[in-house]
């Protein structure tokens, strides 16, 4: 076994694309967590199984000979059941032969939507902090990025800001709600506060909704579906792997107007052609029951709420979350280290593992803010708990 490395000319002919770019923050503090055998608390995924269910119809799908590609755009059974859903829940239909279409996974959408849309010194506007992947996506499109930032200690929006980065070169908003990382989301007066500054513009909306089933306290999702001046521009990137504890199978779907989507399927069949067959026939049928999904917020509103009861005599100070399985905390009555300082310490020394929030910012603002996932057995929890609370 040999390594290939190349000779000092050929490396200094290799320009990077993203030069300040490094490995994410969710594959570094996993690394880490493994390495130290800390609880991992930091990237956002499931410890638990998924439904055997949705194993035995994927098993069955390939048992049936499902295994060649599916049609690009995916299965139709599986588009007709997601426009399915979208009606029911945010009264809004989407035509699934020209308006949907699946993709392996949200990460995936996203590109493709940017791809499809950005062009050299286009202006995209995000609100920080945000997933990590908005801006590398921008930039290799050779578009700008432009940055507001939710407002601490709430995270709360500031339209009027957003509105003053508006100009002729705004192409498009990204908006993510319920929120990575701050747990925040959009309400229907936010929502008709973004109709209200775009209207009449040219403007693109690309609406994260990947935790759109993860939301609390009562409070109904605001997709910009539900909105119609906003969902005739928008795209909406959703995932199975969040809604069915799935995160390993990449599987996911955008919704747009035809034209929008009209252009996204053309980049799209040039980046991936077409998602996996045998898990959208599993999906299809899976999709048949509401409450798979409809029961989804309830699951997660008890972990929040345990997590917290667990949290609660520490010395972190827990943000408000109200969707997502994000829960962000204040340290500073622990510590005055840097967000990624403290976070190596609390993995390598500590044995927990929490992702710094400035990570989630391109000029890593640092607030004093980790960001715990709870979508853990209750026991992985409670001795997480047990660790943090001695700090
Ligand atoms: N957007 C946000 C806000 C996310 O947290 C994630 C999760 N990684 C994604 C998009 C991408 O989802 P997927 O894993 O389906 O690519
Ligand atoms: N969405 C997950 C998180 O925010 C993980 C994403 C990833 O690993 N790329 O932690």
């Amino acid at each position: 076994m040999y390594f290939v490395t190349p000779m000092p000319i050929f490396q200094n002919q290799v320009k990077s694309k993203l030069p300040q770019v490094g490995t994410t923050i969710f594959a570094t503090m996993s690394a880490l967590a493994t390495k130290h055998q800390a609880i991992n608390l930091a990237q956002g995924f499931p410890d638990f199984m998924c439904s055997e269910k949705l194993i035995s119809l994927v098993n069955k799908a390939m048992l049936e000979g499902h295994n060649q590609y599916a049609p690009m755009p995916g299965l139709m059974s599986l588009r007709e059941k997601i426009a399915e859903k979208t009606e029911y829940l945010y009264a809004a239909k989407y035509n699934p032969e020209t308006e949907i279409t699946v993709v392996p996974g949200g990460t995936i959408a996203l590109y493709a939507a940017i791809t499809a849309t950005i062009k050299e010194n286009d202006e995209v506007i995000i609100i920080e902090p945000c997933y990590d992947s908005y801006l590398p996506a921008i930039e290799l499109n050779g578009g700008k990025a432009v940055f507001t930032s939710y407002k601490l200690p709430d995270y709360k929006i500031d339209w009027n800001e957003i509105k003053k980065l508006i100009n002729s070169k705004t192409k498009m908003i990204i908006i993510n709600t319920p929120n990575n990382p701050t747990g925040s989301i959009f309400s229907a007066a936010d929502m008709q506060k973004l109709d209200k500054l775009i209207n009449g513009s040219n403007i693109i909306v690309l609406s994260d909704e990947v935790y759109e089933h993860i939301i609390f306290d009562g409070i109904e999702h605001q997709s910009v579906a539900r909105f119609p001046n906003l969902a005739e521009r928008s795209f909406i990137v959703s995932s199975f792997g969040k809604t069915f504890h799935t995160t390993g199978w990449k599987m996911g779907y955008c919704l747009a107007p035809a034209n929008l989507m009209a252009e996204f399927r053309k980049v799209y069949q040039f980046m991936a052609f077409s998602a996996h067959t045998p898990t959208q026939y599993a999906l299809a049928a899976y999709l048949e029951n509401k409450e798979e999904y409809l029961t989804l917020s309830a699951f997660y509103q008890e972990k929040r709420d345990y997590f917290k009861k667990l949290l609660e005599g520490s010395r972190f100070k827990l943000t408000n979350c109200l969707g997502s399985y994000f829960q962000c905390a204040f340290y500073d009555k622990i510590s005055d280290e840097g967000d990624k300082v403290f976070c190596n310490r609390l993995t390598e020394e500590h044995g927990v593992a929490a992702i710094p929030v400035s990570a989630f910012y391109a000029k890593g603002d640092d607030h004093k803010v980790i960001r715990f996932c709870f979508a853990k057995k209750n026991e992985t929890l409670e001795k997480a708990a047990e660790k943090l609370i001695k700090l």
